[in-house]
């Protein structure tokens, strides 16, 4: 297990001014293996109180302490530092994040790479993204445009990504000079309470980074409603993130909202089918469809879409569903029995639609499986833009198949949701492929390549997926103030007034 001088599941999980201490109302909540449902660690569950004291040592570390004005290449290297003990216990802390929420080893393995990968980018990015000098004509005028940080933060992550999100924003935050505290999701904890072991670690000064568990309704709504917290990052469901924009309104407090999304693949006739189809296949069914960026509506040019329906069915029906520790499968468990059932909601209600089941629709058989929340990659084939299963997130194993003749057909559909975070595009003619991606509404587009990005690109959506960017130069914006100091280095009377 992760860091055996001090076992994980064991010790205090709440990280308050540099002190790992217990919840003080002593609340607990079991965390289950989905794979199997068995009880894997009992972590401490803050109360309001606890909430509050964390906000205030992040508050006494801004105000009163060295970090917001350590120097820029000493924060880098705190950051590079995280880095390199990540790379140390990289398989300890993938295990972690595999049997807390099921998705396969492999998948935590390139997790950890890309969390690694974000702090190594920002510790680089803020080194040389300098201040500016301003040139006002006025050669007595030293004029400069400088950043600060923004404050104390509120970091909220869901469950799918539960390292990944919350690294895309502690990293960031720690370069800009901020100080935090963070929440992951109550249902998947324990990878948070490892990074946050390390930034000690590492070295972080007490106070910088603070850790609260517990549910969204009670340690959440205590962070975000909080006036002494000056931006809140937040990565979780629409409604969620409505509900924190509304509480932060109170306080007039900065809000960034990574949100979710109900996302297009288009597929034109002229793409070549096998390529085309494994990226369809992998861009829905990965992590049994439980990302946010997942391409859960297939647009495909009419003219091919029976033949492209058909060879989807069958290599969904061939993959192999089971425990994210054993290396033959390719994919786990939903994350939990709660969230299966909503996702079983959905398949019957695109069954009620009239939507064609061609594929999955249950749970396997496999008696192996049976106490894990299982369930088998699912096509509906024949679906409209007026069903809800194809304007509603499902974040589930489920795709859902529309058809289209023209290309303006296809980007009026790949263009018909509320949400705007991400969009896949497939043809063999690169003119098309630029005017598609160019009219799709979508924060990321891919063209001939689907679920990619690179830390030092902006990721982040557009209508109801969100505001603000993470990763890229706009993701340490999200951290900054910027300050324009005007300096009269040979200041006179003006004479304005006589
Ligand atoms: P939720 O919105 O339910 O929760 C997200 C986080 O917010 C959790 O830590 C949760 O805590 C917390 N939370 C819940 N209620 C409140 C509240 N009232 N006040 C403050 N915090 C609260 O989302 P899920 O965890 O179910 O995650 C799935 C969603 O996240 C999907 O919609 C998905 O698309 C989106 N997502 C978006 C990404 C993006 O980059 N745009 C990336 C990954 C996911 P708890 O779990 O403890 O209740």
């Amino acid at each position: 297990m992760i860091l055996t001088d001090e076992p994980l599941l064991r010790a205090p999980h709440l990280h308050l001014g540099g002190t790992w201490v217990r919840a003080s109302g002593g609340g607990a909540r079991e965390i289950r293996n989905p794979a199997d449902g068995e009880v894997i660690a009992v972590v401490d569950e803050a109360d309001p109180d606890d909430v509050a004291r964390a906000i205030a040592a992040a508050r006494a570390a801004f105000d009163a302490g060295d970090w917001p004005a350590t120097p820029v290449a000493e924060r880098a290297a705190l950051l590079v530092r995280i880095a390199e003990l990540l790379e140390a216990h990289r398989d300890d802390i993938a295990r972690i994040e595999t049997l807390d929420t099921g998705k396969t080893l492999r998948e935590s393995h390139i997790d950890l790479d890309d969390v690694i990968a974000v702090f190594r980018y920002y510790a680089h990015l803020v080194a040389v993204d300098a201040d500016r000098l301003v040139d006002t004509g006025d050669p007595a005028v030293l004029s400069r445009v400088v950043h600060e940080p923004v404050g104390v933060c509120a970091l909220i992550a869901p469950w799918n990504y539960p390292l990944l999100q919350m690294s895309w924003k502690i990293a960031p935050a720690l370069a800009a000079g901020c100080t935090v505290v963070a929440k992951p999701s109550e249902v998947t904890p324990l990878s948070t309470i490892a990074l946050v072991r390390l930034i000690d670690r590492a070295g972080a000064p007490p106070g910088v980074v603070n850790l609260v568990q517990g549910a969204g309704a009670v340690a959440g709504a205590a962070l975000t409603g909080s006036p002494d917290v000056d931006l809140i990052s937040f990565t979780g469901g629409a409604a969620t993130g409505a509900d924190i924009a509304r509480r932060a309104a109170t306080h007039l407090t900065r809000v960034a909202l990574e949100l979710g999304g109900k996302n297009p693949h288009l597929v034109f006739a002229d793409a070549e089918r096998d390529s085309a189809v494994d990226a369809v296949l992998t861009g829905v069914f990965l992590h049994s469809g439980q990302v946010c960026s997942a391409g859960t509506r297939l647009i495909v040019q009419d003219r091919v879409a029976d033949e492209f329906v058909a060879a989807l069915a069958d290599r969904a029906a061939r993959i192999r569903v089971g425990p994210g520790t054993d290396p033959s499968s390719r994919t786990g468990p939903l994350v939990s029995e709660e969230h299966r059932a909503k996702v079983e909601a959905y398949v019957a209600l695109g069954i009620a639609e009239g939507a064609t089941l061609i594929t999955g629709g249950k749970r396997p058989d496999d008696p192996r499986l049976a106490a894990g929340s299982y369930y088998l990659p699912t096509i509906f084939d024949h679906c409209h833009r007026g069903m809800r299963i194809v304007q509603e997130e499902t974040f589930g194993p489920i795709l859902t198949v529309e058809r289209f003749g023209t290309e303006a057909e296809a980007i009026a559909l790949g263009n018909d949701t509320a949400y705007g975070l991400a969009a896949g595009v497939r043809t063999a003619d690169p003119a098309r492929g630029e005017r598609v991606v160019r009219a799709l509404r979508h924060g990321t587009v891919w063209l001939n390549d689907f679920g990619c990005y690179t830390p030092a690109a902006e990721w982040g959506g557009f209508g109801r997926s969100g505001t603000g960017r993470e990763l890229g130069p706009g993701g340490l914006a999200e951290y900054r103030e910027t300050k324009h100091i005007w300096h009269n280095t040979a200041p006179a009377v003006g004479g304005w007034f006589d």
